[in-house]
């Protein structure tokens, strides 16, 4: 049996970043960027006024107070008809560009304005002039963003600013998340004798579009082979095909054979972790292919260990691996198994760093329980006491 990380370092092996394509700007957020961004003009592209009030020469303003007259007024969006002779000021609004001659904008608030059609300059601060200088941000042809860098709402306001309305990105992966059981009835259904409701789909789907992924539903596959054999081959027209249920050691357990007969090249099918100790993966002429254990917490779990890095990967992440955090444990917890044990704990961040309080729950089918979870500890065997430092992986999907 391999362990967690040995299987990790494969799936992220097999995973290869897709090809760069061009979208809508709106459709870009949470992408990365393959290639540079860079600036078709100067940021800002003109002497910019910082606040309301009146472009001055500086040795008008030598003297305080000053009276000068004012030439003109520019709200922002219109260009100075003139340049600012001696004696005179420009009247200007926070944006508008500042006309020639002048050193600094006097806020509105540091003057006073007589009916005559004159300003009086009653304060200058030393050091501030209120003007953002012609490409004090950036020059025309010079990089804004570098190639690989996440789109997050500030970087798409900047690649809006040099306009960039079409953005090179690396494409999304197309995934398709297939559950499996006879005994499962959908969300909307009361569930009969025997009977549980398809959670797994709900909560991948849901994984999927907190990775920025929109996934396609393929239902439920019965626990027979026919049917397994006809979602699957359907999953596998996808990037990525992620099966919950249906690969454990039960008599019905088709999955894994059923991949290997759909020309799947299994990796893996077991891992020294829990949950998720039968967790399949394969690959399939460059398509990737998770059988996660089907109960929901163990679901999740493999998704947020393995498929979301393998996600990140495909989408162009320079670091995909899951990056757990360092924490204090606040009580102790005894590791009996021989596996790598996820437990589902609260995180709280305090002035010495992150605790982690680990939960009691009832297992890997226990929702309820880890729904309370904000992380998993990840622990080898062993007893630890509070206080003792170990890794946990935020729960942010
Ligand atoms: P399996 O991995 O198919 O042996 O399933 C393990 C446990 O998870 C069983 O109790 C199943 O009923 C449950 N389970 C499997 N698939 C789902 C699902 N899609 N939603 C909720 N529970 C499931
Ligand atoms: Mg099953």
């Amino acid at each position: 049996m391999i362990s967690s990380q040995e299987a990790l370092q494969i799936v992220l092996g097999e995973a290869r970043r897709l090809e760069a394509v061009l979208v809508p700007l709106a459709e870009a957020l949470g992408a990365r960027l393959a290639e540079a961004a860079v600036a078709d003009s100067d940021l800002p592209p003109f002497d910019k006024s910082a606040m309301d009030g009146y472009a001055v020469r500086a040795a008008d303003v030598a003297r305080l107070p000053a009276d000068l007259a004012v030439i003109e007024e520019l709200p922002a969006g219109q260009a100075p008809s003139r340049p600012l002779a001696p004696g005179t000021c420009a009247k200007i609004m926070t944006g508008a560009p500042v006309p020639s001659g002048a050193d600094l904008v006097v806020p509105v608030e540091d003057t006073e304005r007589p009916p005559d059609g004159r300003v009086h300059i009653l304060r200058v601060s030393p050091d501030r002039r209120h003007i953002c200088p012609r490409g004090e941000d950036v020059r025309r042809g010079e990089a804004v963003l570098e190639a690989g860098c996440v789109l997050r709402p500030q970087e798409i306001g900047l690649l809006a600013s040099v306009g960039c309305d079409r953005v090179p990105i690396y494409r999304w992966p197309r995934v398709a998340v297939l559950a499996t059981g006879e005994e499962l009835v959908p969300v909307s259904a009361v569930p009969g004798p025997g009977q549980i409701r398809n959670s797994n789909s709900s909560s991948l789907l849901a994984c999927c579009r907190a990775a920025g992924v929109a996934a396609d539903d393929l239902g439920v596959a019965r626990d027979e082979k026919t049917d397994l054999r006809a979602k699957i081959a359907e999953g596998l027209t996808r990037d990525v095909l992620i099966v919950s249920g249906g690969v454990s050691m039960g008599e019905w357990d088709f999955v894994p054979k059923v991949f290997e007969e759909a020309g799947v090249a299994v990796r893996f099918a077991t891992v020294r972790m829990k949950p998720g100790k039968p967790t399949v993966f394969g690959t399939c002429g460059g398509r990737l292919v998770f059988g996660l254990p089907g109960n929901p917490v163990s679901t999740l779990v493999g998704f947020r260990f393995f498929v979301r890095p393998a996600l990140r990967k495909m989408m162009g992440h320079p670091d995909p691996a899951p990056q757990p955090l360092d924490a204090r444990l606040l009580a102790p917890v005894k590791v009996r198994d021989d596996r790598t044990t996820f437990v589902p704990a609260v995180l709280r961040c305090a002035a010495d760093g992150w605790g982690a309080t680990p939960l009691s729950t009832h297992g890997p089918a226990d929702l309820v329980g880890f729904s309370k979870a904000d992380g998993l500890i990840i622990l080898e065997p062993g007893d630890y006491e509070a206080g003792a430092q170990v890794k946990a992986l935020p729960l942010d999907f």
